[in-house]
């Protein structure tokens, strides 16, 4: 780690006057935004439309930390997850999962998680600290390398599904979105990227306002307050699904996309009628479609189990009487711990 401030953490206003201060014009912070941003520099030398001695200016003021892939595992289905270390040498992870027609990314926005699901192998670490807008575009633009080396094509899609709650975060998360979507910068469809969340009514509200134009997912699990406390006891945080519900409604009215529900089903705690009937009516009341996914179990002795596949043909069945879309999402890179929820860094620190 340098002590040099990190010239990444600067908007390309913020850049712009550090250069208007210092007497260059205005054009050279656009410059330097796009080596940064768009060219993906790893050092000022690579600039070479400015003169040595701006470089060297630039050098001496800031810094330009990035992350790096520590090691990376590919999995027999051809899905990777990377190990990344920050500059402070903490871990998180990253995933890439390729399918025929395009690639997505599944990136942290969190080191560790404060939520604690009980499902959840990430909520072990508990939370260590929030991850900044460039380590969160640093994992993409490794993705989309990645990508294009193993599978012949940039990458596609982009879900914050790795550690942490990207709601947490929400400021860096969107300045990295706003990054990501730039044509400043990386320049790719907000369309193509969604955020999940385990719902935090204020925090989804309020991105409704902002509407940064993706795509939301909430990881529901039960529509049972009792059982979605017991299970995610950030439910009873939040003020339960009485406050979800409206908020997502909220997202809704403001910016009319419809949201993904992520739904686990576990054997003897929502495999029953009752938990088919209350995701049904709470579906219903917003315009949602359901992603049923699959369980990866955690450790050897884990008390969740996944429920029968009967119990998901159920679980689908209603949903479609209601006339809601549902699909089954089988695990991929599970032979290298790398699928939904197994993300925990078997070493923190390096
Ligand atoms: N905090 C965010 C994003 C990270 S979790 C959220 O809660 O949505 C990404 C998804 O993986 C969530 O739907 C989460 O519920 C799910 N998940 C967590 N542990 C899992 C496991 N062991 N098996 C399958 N999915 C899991």
């Amino acid at each position: 780690m340098t002590d040099k401030p990190n010239i990444r953490s600067l908007s390309l206003d913020e850049l712009t006057l550090f250069f208007i201060k210092k007497g260059e014009k205005s054009f050279r912070a656009k410059q330097v935004y796009e080596w940064l941003w768009k060219k993906n520099a790893r050092n000022f030398d690579e600039m070479t439309n400015l003169s040595k001695d701006l470089r060297k200016f630039l050098d001496d003021n800031f810094s330009i930390p990035h992350i790096k892939i520590k090691h990376f595992q590919r999995s027999t289905d051809g899905t990777i997850k990377n190990a990344v270390t920050l500059p402070d040498n903490l871990l998180v992870e990253s995933v890439l999962i390729p399918t025929e027609t395009r690639t997505t990314a599944c990136v942290s926005s969190q080191v560790g998680c404060s939520l604690d699901c009980k499902f959840c192998a990430t909520a072990r670490l508990k939370r260590m600290r929030n991850l900044t807008p460039d380590e969160i575009v640093d994992q993409v633009v490794e993705a989309d390398l990645q990508s294009k080396q193993y599978y012949g094509h940039p990458l596609s899609n982009i879900v914050f599904m790795g550690m942490g709650e990207p709601l947490l975060n929400y400021d860096n998360v969107m300045k990295a979105i706003e990054k990501i979507t730039s044509e400043k910068a990386l320049g790719m469809a907000a369309r193509r990227i969604t955020v999940s969340t385990s719902g935090i009514p204020k925090m989804i509200r309020k991105m409704a306002d902002e509407n940064p134009k993706v795509k939301l997912a909430v990881s529901l699990h039960s529509a049972i307050d009792d059982i979605r406390n017991q299970i995610m006891p950030v439910n009873k945080r939040q003020g339960g699904l009485k406050e979800l519900l409206s908020a997502l409604q909220y997202w809704y009215k403001k910016t009319k996309s419809r949201i993904t529900f992520e739904y686990l089903v576990f054997k003897n705690i929502n495999d029953d009628q009752k938990s088919i009937k209350a995701l049904v009516n709470f579906a219903k009341q917003v315009p949602s479609k359901v992603n049923l996914i699959e369980y990866n179990p955690i450790d050897n002795n884990d008390t969740y189990q996944q429920a029968e596949d009967i119990v998901l043909e159920q679980y689908r069945e209603a949903l479609k009487k209601a006339g809601i879309v549902s699909t089954v999402r089988r695990s991929r890179g599970k032979d290298i711990d790398a699928a939904c929820g197994q993300l925990a860094g078997k070493m923190i620190r390096e």
